[in-house]
């Protein structure tokens, strides 16, 4: 677990937030225990890009398929302080597509780290049927 944490720190500090100055740092963890990470990168233009998603994006793109956990961690930039910042409703329902139910959400802050369940972050996720 340390492991995927420090990850999401280092990854955090890639974070590209010229207009929040808010930094988040993902680590997705595959069930064969391979890590990606992914950071905020924002655009003055259009949608910015989460760093959920940059990290479910990575993984998929290489052609990993199961999913364990997740690492996010979060503060302002340049302070070494951290949030707890829960997945926005875009990631929630985009990782839902590619997470069972028991994935793991972990929001890591230190001693007051917080663990969700995919379900229980979004218990009622968009399903297409036709
Ligand atoms: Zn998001």
């Amino acid at each position: 677990m340390m492991q995927q944490i420090n990850k999401a720190i280092e990854a955090k500090k890639n974070a590209y937030a010229p207009y929040s100055h808010y930094q988040v740092g993902a680590c997705l963890k595959t069930k064969n225990e391979k890590y990606y990470t992914g950071c905020n990168i924002e655009n003055c233009g259009i949608s910015s890009i989460c760093a959920e998603r940059v990290a479910i994006v990575k993984a998929l793109s290489e052609g990993e398929k199961e999913f364990e956990s997740m690492v996010i961690v979060a503060g302002a930039e340049g302070d070494e302080k951290l949030d707890i910042a829960t997945p926005c409703g875009y990631c929630r329902q985009f990782l839902s597509e590619f997470v069972d139910n028991d994935f793991k959400i972990i929001l890591y802050q230190g001693e007051n780290k917080k663990e969700y369940t995919m379900k229980e972050l979004l218990p009622y996720e968009f399903i297409f049927k036709r």
